[in-house]
């Protein structure tokens, strides 16, 4: 299959699980992740339909995006984003997914206040408990919204998480879950400044569940494109 075949298979199964939730499929924003994959597939996702593109690291996002850029795509960081690339991240990402301390989150506002721009994030949170997964640990998570409230330049669109691996997508259904209830919680707090209307879940393999429980952006790359290769594609080569 191609691309445009697997692109079309993607939009019914979200259709599908929207219906199944009784929300409109247009309430899930489809981000086609890109990490390793070639400008060349990046543009045929595009040509194919993809509007929202997202990319692990900073560093491969600028060498391969570099050259979409003055179309009309919206790009989304979804790794880990170290202190030394906040700079150039907030210089070409519409949304951070990944946001997950608040001395990220200071730092990333004063770099859009400079940069003129109001940065989109969204805090990542670590519902596993596990030391090696990013996030910010669950129990922080209302204190630290408060406190991120107060940056004027970062608007607070919303959650994100990254759950281990399960084979089961059913196994996944209750972090999703817990996400969702964050977020109402968080809202229903009332002092949060941001819309916080945004959950980034699901991905290739559990993406129909995440839209079940409430997921307004969906990360997909392997659905889309096929087994990832385990590597960066050599830029310098080709293009
Ligand atoms: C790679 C990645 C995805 C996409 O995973 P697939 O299984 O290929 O759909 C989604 N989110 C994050 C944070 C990723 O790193």
């Amino acid at each position: 299959m191609d691309i445009s075949s697997r692109l079309e298979n993607i939009h019914r199964r979200v259709e599908a699980a929207a219906a199944r939730a009784g929300r409109s499929p247009k309430s899930v924003r489809l981000v086609v992740v890109t990490k390793y994959r070639t400008v060349a597939q990046i543009e045929e996702a595009i040509r194919a339909g993809a509007t929202d593109i997202g990319e692990n690291r900073v560093q491969e996002a600028e060498q391969k995006l570099g050259s979409l850029s003055g179309r009309d795509i919206v790009l989304h960081l979804i790794g880990h984003l170290q202190s030394n690339k906040a700079k150039r991240a907030v210089a070409l990402f519409d949304w951070i997914h990944s946001l997950d301390s608040i001395g990220m989150a200071r730092r990333l506002n004063r770099l859009a206040e400079e940069q003129e721009k109001t940065q989109r994030v969204l805090v990542q949170v670590d519902l596993s408990g596990e030391e090696t997964k990013s996030g910010l640990p669950a129990a922080e998570i209302f204190e630290t919204l408060d406190e991120m409230s107060r940056l004027e330049s970062l608007s607070l669109e919303g959650l994100m998480v990254l759950p281990s691996y399960l084979p089961d997508p059913e196994e996944v259904r209750p972090y999703f879950a817990r996400l969702r209830e964050m977020r109402d919680a968080a809202r229903a707090r009332g002092c949060v400044k941001g819309p916080l209307e945004e959950l980034s879940m699901g991905m290739s393999h559990d993406f129909d569940v995440a839209i079940e429980e409430g997921a307004t952006m969906i990360r997909i790359g392997t659905a889309l494109f096929g087994e990832r290769p385990s590597s960066q594609p050599n830029l310098g080569a080709g293009r």
